[in-house]
């Protein structure tokens, strides 16, 4: 894999060519130039870089998709959707999501009362908002609130007390009402690792005995002509195409009941979010069997073959597709810090005049080593490493000998994987796994792919430059927090390949794609990482980009301050513990608080920069 499986994720928003990844718009800047430019700027540690106009390609692929299904299929519904908050907040996104979507039917949709704020202040005019999710009478009336404003809302209700609060909050705030919504249980479910949001014991939604009832309620107090939508989510990243199928029917089938029912007014279905995106670097291991064609077709001919048959009119389709709209958006650039086979160069060996067997056996083997006994050779080796460890436990070797173990089987792996570096990559797959590397990254996994930790969930990773070299190394990554979970280990039926660099000569960079959906907000302080300083890439009409919005990640102090620390006390203890020590000089001591504050006010990740030819310090 010397492409990194780019043709499977990439989605052609990157491309390589010159041995470097490229954005492929406008100008295709190479995104190692995007990084060495924010990095000239002094900032240090991992970088989150978002691109507006792939949240503009996303939203105009899935308007395409419906529309292009409706018209094959001479559907009279009309097409709209919603923006999921939850599965990016943050302003760097929602901001020119609304900006870039200002001629289409587009809002958002809200699942608390902080995100429903967030709906009534971004939403463009005549766009929808839609609220799922458990809601008291406080949330309820902020629906209603929404729209007097002139907002078109609904009110999704999840149980029937909810809508006993809405008939309640109607009586007291008056018309205008809000639309209401109805979120259906569904007995069919979804698949794989987020499919708990659908079938017969999901969290969520009404039965058909709830579903009843809610007609008689809206009925008796004058609300059924306020009843338009009916809702489900069957779960993220729907893998399979063939449950869709089913809730699609399903609740085909409850639209057209209700509406027999007299809920006359009821015309959106609403298929939830789903829509899977694909991560994988690899043939044969796809994270979903559908295109987005499929999916539009399949929804759009399933809805129209019930509406026919039960004699009802086409309903207009919502979707509110959250990870499809934004994934792909952000990108996390990680700088290598150190590979920790590096200190295990020549230098390093200590042999001494008189070297146990096993050594001067390992020592012999790493000086006749060639092509044919490379792979033979290897083996002994780590044979050897095995019985000198062992003859260390037992006291019988010193520690100058166990290092020198180290030192020759390194070297040896090292020699073995230059040797074969140009023959079948086979060769090297075959010994793969007692050879990888480890990456140290400046960046936090628990911060920055949060779902690797919680799910497992894999993001494609791939070196932003060196491309037209073959990478060597198999890599294990390790981030920078005190915990074993922050590690991406090597798998062999998913290999990652790295070049093997000097980091004290040059930089190397790895890129991690995907990352602009759940990862933030998920996001923990683990070991008090924060959120990597982040920027947007904006291009003009000319092809050249800009950077914008750059907000770099939280100083020390301000993380302390969220953690509701008083930090003018933790300042004050440290100024008077200094002056107190007697192992400062007073003379020195003004400095050594200047470099203390100076600490508190940048970002805690790592800051140690390459000094090699070409470094910007
Ligand atoms: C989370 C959520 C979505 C978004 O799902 P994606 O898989 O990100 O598209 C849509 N609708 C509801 C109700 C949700 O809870």
């Amino acid at each position: 894999m010397v492409d990194y499986g780019i043709q499977y994720w990439a989605n052609d928003d990157f491309f390589i060519e010159d041995g470097r990844v490229k954005v492929n718009y406008k100008n295709s800047p190479a995104l190692i130039e995007i990084v060495k430019k924010a990095r000239e700027d002094g900032y240090r540690g991992p970088l989150l870089i978002r691109f507006p106009h792939l949240i503009k390609k996303q939203i105009e692929k899935i308007f395409q998709s419906f529309e292009d299904s409706i018209k094959e299929n001479h559907y009279k519904g009309e097409f709209k959707a919603v923006f999921p908050i939850k599965v990016n907040h943050y302003p760097n996104f929602i901001l020119p999501l609304m900006e870039l979507t200002q001629k289409r039917c587009y809002g958002l949709e809200a699942g608390s009362k902080s995100e429903l704020i967030i709906a009534m202040a971004y939403t463009n005019a005549n766009a929808p908002i839609t609220v799922n999710g458990f809601k008291d009478k406080e949330m309820i009336s902020l629906g209603f609130i929404a729209a007097k404003m002139g907002h078109d809302i609904t009110l999704t209700i999840e149980g029937l007390n909810e809508l006993e609060t809405i008939i309640e909050v109607a009586k007291t705030m008056g018309k205008p009402y809000p639309k209401i919504g109805l979120r259906i249980r569904l007995h069919s479910t979804g698949a794989g690792a987020w499919a708990k949001s659908g079938g017969f014991h999901s969290k969520f939604g009404l039965s058909a005995t709830e579903l009843v009832e809610a007609i008689d309620l809206l009925k008796k107090n004058h609300l059924l002509e306020q009843f338009m939508m009916i809702h489900f989510h069957i779960g993220s990243q729907i893998s399979d195409i063939s449950p869709l199928k089913k809730a699609l029917r399903e609740s085909g089938n409850i639209y057209a009941e209700l509406r027999k029912m007299g809920a006359k007014n009821l015309r959106y279905v609403n298929i939830g979010g789903g829509l899977a995106v694909e991560y994988t670097q690899y043939e044969n291991h796809q994270n979903r069997n559908y295109t987005l064609a499929e999916f539009s077709g399949d929804v759009v001919f399933t809805l129209k073959e019930i509406a026919k048959n039960k004699k009802e009119p086409e309903p207009d389709i919502f979707i509110e597709s959250g990870r499809y709209v934004c994934a792909n958006h952000a990108v996390l650039i990680s700088p290598v810090l150190e590979l920790f086979s590096q200190e295990y160069d020549e230098k390093a060996l200590r042999l001494k005049e008189k070297n146990p067997p096993l050594i001067e056996e390992l020592y012999d083997l790493y000086n006749s080593i060639v092509e044919k006994t490379a792979i033979e050779y290897l083996h002994d080796s780590l044979e050897h490493m095995e019985s000198l460890l062992t003859l260390f436990d037992l006291g019988y070797i010193d520690l100058q000998d166990r290092s020198n173990t180290e030192v020759l089987v390194h070297l040896i792996i090292k020699k073995v994987i230059k040797i074969l570096k140009y023959k079948n990559h086979r060769d090297i797959i075959r010994i793969q796994e007692q050879v990888q590397e480890r990456y140290l990254l400046n960046c936090s996994f628990f911060q920055s792919l949060p779902d690797y930790w919680g799910l497992g969930q894999n993001f494609p990773v791939i070196p932003l430059d060196k491309l037209n070299k073959r990478p060597t190394r198999s890599a294990s990554l390790w981030d920078i927090t005190c915990d074993s979970d922050g590690e991406i280990a090597f798998n062999k039926n998913t290999p990652l390949f790295l070049h093997d660099i000097d980091v004290n000569k040059e930089e190397y960079f790895l890129g991690f794609f995907l990352v602009g959906a759940y990862q933030e907000v998920l996001g923990m302080r683990h070991n008090l990482f924060t959120h990597p300083t982040e920027l947007s890439v904006v291009f003009d009409e000319k092809g050249e980009y800009s950077i914008e919005n750059l907000l770099e990640a939280q100083t020390i102090l301000d993380v302390l301050d969220d953690l509701d620390y008083d930090t003018k006390e933790i300042e004050r203890r440290l100024k008077q513990k200094l002056e107190e020590s007697e192992e400062i000089p007073d003379d020195s001591k003004k400095e050594v608080l200047g470099q203390l504050y100076v600490m508190l006010s940048e970002n805690g990740y790592l800051r140690t920069v390459f000094k090699g030819e070409g470094a910007i310090l």
